[in-house]
């Protein structure tokens, strides 16, 4: 069994998640047997994480947006303790600032962002034999996303699983793993609060291959071949720009 705490800082109901969003993330999550789900918020006792959960969380999950600092210090600390201890961590979208994710980055994790247009992302896996890629399709996309952009201002990953590339033109190392002690890290940019994403079906695999590699339930690497042939990519994924054809081919 791995013990998943969900943090947030509020459940963030809204249109994208009339439920919540931490429900969203805990729903999917429950759809594997194997995994015990549990939401933990800001405003519960202990900051949501007392010593009793936090000693019994295989793997954290950690959502924040405006109030990483309300965080308290020994709280983090805490944290901190655990994933070298060996607890799993995961850390979504705009937790990038948070106190625990920077600390453990030990740089300033800054980065590119653009919210309001809710542009098109597509998810591209760039290292495909790792197990957080299991059975998620290759550039699949994202109808609306918030733009998160390149320079991200972190250490070099252990692995880079994910690059995300936005319809406005910038890319980003949208999922990364590091580790740090005996505990192990996945930083995945998708999951601003105003679009639905975490009903996405890839989105929920990639969340549970991230718990299972997280909590080290999952050693081994997928099944994925490599194809010894150049791959032809005659129809383009999205619109070309018509005046590049124009300009190039005259059409
Ligand atoms: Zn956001």
């Amino acid at each position: 069994m791995v013990r998943i705490t969900v943090w947030n800082e509020s459940e963030h109901k809204g249109k994208a998640y009339p439920d919540g969003m931490s429900r969203a993330i805990k729903e999917g999550l429950d759809l594997n047997d194997g995994f015990e789900v549990v939401c933990a918020y800001l405003d519960e006792d202990q900051q949501g994480l007392p010593d009793a959960l936090l000693n019994e969380t295989d793997v954290l999950i950690w959502w924040g947006h405006s109030k990483h600092e309300k965080v308290r210090d020994d709280l983090v600390e805490k944290i901190i303790k655990r994933v070298n201890e060996g607890m799993g961590i995961i850390f979504l979208h705009s937790a990038h600032f948070s106190k625990a994710f920077r600390k453990l980055m030990g740089t300033h994790c800054s980065l590119r962002w653009r919210e309001k247009e809710g542009e098109a992302e597509r998810i591209w896996t760039v290292d495909p034999y790792h197990p957080i890629a299991r059975g998620v399709e290759q550039g699949f996309r994202l109808d609306g996303d918030e733009m998160y952009g390149e320079h991200f201002d972190i250490p070099t990953p252990d692995a880079l699983v994910f690059i995300g590339w936005f319809s406005g033109g910038n890319v980003f190392r949208s999922g990364c793993t590091f580790t740090r002690g005996q505990g192990r890290i996945f930083y995945f940019q998708p999951g601003h609060e105003t679009f639905p994403i975490f009903y996405d079906e890839n989105i929920r695999q990639i969340m549970e291959n991230a718990c299972l590699w997280a909590a080290k339930k999952d050693e081994g690497t997928t099944d994925f071949e490599a194809n010894p042939k150049c791959i032809h990519e005659r129809v383009p994924l999205e619109e070309i720009c018509p005046k590049t054809k124009k300009k190039f081919f005259g059409i």
